[in-house]
Order: C-alpha cells, then sequence, then structure tokens
C-alpha cells in the first residue's frame, strides 16, 4: 500500500515504492533515487515518511507516492526539448524530479516552477541548490518564479507537461492552452477548492497532435488548494 511505502534512506523509500509498483518506469526511478528528500523537507527525520510533510505558509511537500504517481503519469509527456511547467512548487521537489527526468531524456528543456509565496520561491531555490543543482538554476533549466500559478505562465508556453501540486477549483482554459499539442497535465481539482473543502480528484488533460483535448478523472486525493496568496498567508499560523 502507498502509505507503506516509507523507508529508513532515500534509497529505500524508492524502493518501496518499487516493489508497491507505485514506480514503474527506471526513468522515474532513477530521478527519486538522484533526488534526497531531505533537502527539501523541514524536519529531516521525517524525510524518507511516505507522508506529507508541512513546510510553512499552509503548504506541504506532498507525499511520496502521490510525486509517484505524479512522475509516473507525467513520464510519457516529459520529452527532449519540451519545456515542463510546475505550478504550486512549494519546495522545488518536483521540478528537481521533472528536470532530471528530462535530463535522462539527453535534452535540456526547461522546468519553470511557480510559486505565489515569495518566501517559498526562494527556500524552494536554496533546496535545489543543496540538491546540487545551482548550474542549473543558474543557466536557466530550470527557472523559479514568483507569481499567481492559475494564470499559468504563458512566457514558455507551450509546455509538454503540466504538474499541478495544488487542488484547483476547475480545470481552466488558461492552462489547456499552455498545453501543447501531445502533452498532458496532471491537477487536482476540488468543487471547493478555494475554501480547502469538497472531493479533490486527479484530472489528466491530454492534447493529442490535433489538439483535441481529453480530459480523464483518475483518482480521489487530498491536496491544499490553488488559491490566492492573502488568502494563503492568512490561514497560516504555525
Ligand atoms: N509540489 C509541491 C507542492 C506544494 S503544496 C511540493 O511537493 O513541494 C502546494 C503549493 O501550491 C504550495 O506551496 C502553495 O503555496 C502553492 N500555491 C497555492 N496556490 C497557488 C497559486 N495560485 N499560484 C502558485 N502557487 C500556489
Amino acid at each position: 500500500m502507498a502509505w507503506r511505502s516509507t523507508g529508513a534512506t532515500n534509497a529505500e523509500l524508492v524502493a518501496n515504492m518499487q516493489s508497491a509498483g507505485l514506480i514503474k518506469s527506471s526513468c522515474v526511478a532513477q530521478a527519486f533515487a538522484q533526488t534526497d528528500r531531505a533537502h527539501y523537507v523541514k524536519e529531516h527525520s521525517r524525510a524518507y515518511e511516505d507522508a506529507p510533510s508541512s513546510i510553512g505558509y499552509s503548504a506541504t511537500i506532498s507525499a511520496p507516492h502521490m510525486h509517484a504517481y505524479a512522475a509516473e503519469s507525467l513520464q510519457s509527456s516529459i520529452r527532449q526539448g519540451k519545456a515542463v511547467l510546475d505550478i504550486g512548487s512549494g519546495s522545488g521537489y518536483t521540478a528537481a524530479i521533472f528536470h532530471r527526468m528530462l535530463e535522462r531524456e539527453g535534452g535540456h528543456g526547461k522546468v519553470v516552477g511557480i510559486e505565489h509565496i515569495r518566501e517559498l520561491v526562494e527556500q524552494s531555490k536554496r533546496n535545489l541548490k543543496a540538491d546540487g543543482l545551482a548550474p542549473q538554476l543558474e543557466q536557466g533549466h530550470i527557472q523559479m518564479v514568483c507569481g499567481d500559478g492559475r494564470l499559468g505562465w504563458p512566457e514558455d508556453a507551450p509546455y509538454g507537461a503540466i504538474h499541478v501540486g495544488a487542488a484547483a477549483p476547475n480545470i481552466t482554459e488558461a492552462l489547456v492552452q499552455q498545453l501543447d499539442k501531445g502533452g498532458k497535465m496532471f491537477i487536482p481539482v476540488s468543487e471547493d477548492a478555494v475554501l480547502g473543502r469538497g472531493d479533490q480528484y486527479i484530472w489528466e488533460v491530454e492534447k493529442d497532435e490535433q489538439g483535441v483535448v481529453r480530459k480523464r478523472k483518475v483518482m480521489g486525493v487530498m491536496y491544499v488548494p490553488l488559491t490566492d496568496a492573502e488568502r494563503q498567508r492568512s490561514l497560516y499560523t504555525i
């Protein structure tokens, strides 16, 4: 079971997710093995727990099994030369994973992480540097920007893959437009995402080579809401 993937080390966590069938491809396995979760959490002693963990400002780094699920879902769309957009990039962990998946494809496609809490953007850059990715930040292979991810990031569109790390109220046209032909978006959607209540489901949105869009609801989940920064800050008390 997913929540049983907890390990004593990063390698053990990855191995457990492989045994559980959460990580299937070698591309995803390698990216997770190279990206030590300890660089991205606040509580180092809990780095390899298969559970979400607070990173401050009412945000969490998602549970490893959710990251694995997202990476597997987007794997075939993370291709050489295509940009990847990571919305609600939080700790920077998923940006590192997607960068390493792209790198394995032999190219230097760009990963853009967009996060609306400036302090988290700065923290994510520190995390990425601690993870040895300072050159990639300097060279622009990974770019962490501060902004409202509900609007996407048109500057680097279209994207081969879009990952949304917070629950949106709906699948907005702005994001679908920024998806490339042949691209895929992974997005948690809640009917009441603004208030952080209601059932949430992962939707996979695919755009085929002719530009036809197909949406598929895949599973129930629990994410923090994709909301506005002031509202999120007002909820933050810790
Ligand atoms: N993938 C990240 C998920 C962090 S939780 C990780 O695992 O570390 C979701 C993140 O979305 C939070 O950091 C939150 O601040 C951010 N967020 C919420 N609404 C947003 C918005 N409108 N624009 C950009 N980021 C947003």
